[in-house]
């Protein structure tokens, strides 16, 4: 199984050297993306094929259930980065209807580890309660919650004090936005308008919270 990975690595390499000689000379050079993925970790949710980019072109962060916590060391030094030094222009915040992560948050908690993991997601389903009990069965319950997780993540991506200073000082940008991706048909959906910076009482307190601000 492994040969056929090294084998599968050295026919990619053919491909994408066969017509550019100096394809991965560039790579080398420095990357450029323009943007920055925070996405599930499934690995039905292949970042840059999804969104057809190539390598260099798109910055990836992926964990289970696309959590963007503000304790999470590991997502903030790619935030910081990306943002800092890339100046990365859009963050996607990309969840998935069917995620296993958020599906294990609707269920009784014997997964693990992981249900330390997912516990945001918990706390948010008890946080929308009676809009998610009012739906017809658990199938709609499990996709609204993806949804509402997705927005979550991303509202707290535009109150971390990296962004916040970012954007005073850039404009407006990074601009964030919510999406899903639909295992069934490969399409994205933008969930709603570009998340907009907190306003200054978020602010305040997202300056007394952080600590990389
Ligand atoms: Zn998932």
């Amino acid at each position: 199984m492994i040969e056929e990975l090294k084998r599968r690595n050295q026919a990619w390499v053919d491909g994408k050297t066969s017509g550019d000689p100096h394809y991965f000379d560039r790579l080398v050079e420095q990357q450029n993306p323009e943007y920055l993925w925070i996405g599930c970790a499934d690995s039905r949710v292949p970042a840059n094929e999804i969104v057809g980019m190539e390598p260099g072109e798109l910055f990836v962060h992926r964990n289970v259930a696309n959590l963007a916590s503000p304790q999470d060391l590991n997502y903030l030094a790619v935030l910081q980065y990306s943002v800092e030094v890339l100046k990365v222009r859009h963050i996607l915040v990309v969840g998935h209807y069917g995620c296993g992560g958020v599906r294990a948050a609707l269920e009784y908690p014997d997964h693990g580890l992981v249900d330390n993991w997912i516990a945001p997601i918990r706390t948010l389903s008890e946080e929308h309660q009676a809009e998610l009990a009012a739906l017809p069965n658990e199938v709609a319950r499990h996709n609204r919650l993806v949804e509402l997780n997705v927005r979550r993540q991303a509202k707290q991506v535009a109150e971390t004090p990296i962004v916040i200073k970012a954007r005073a000082a850039n404009s407006g940008w990074p601009h964030i936005h919510a999406w899903c991706y639909s295992l069934a048909t490969g399409l994205v959906t933008d969930l709603d308008a570009p998340i907009p910076a907190p306003t200054p009482k978020r602010r305040r307190k997202a300056k007394f919270l952080g600590v990389f601000g």
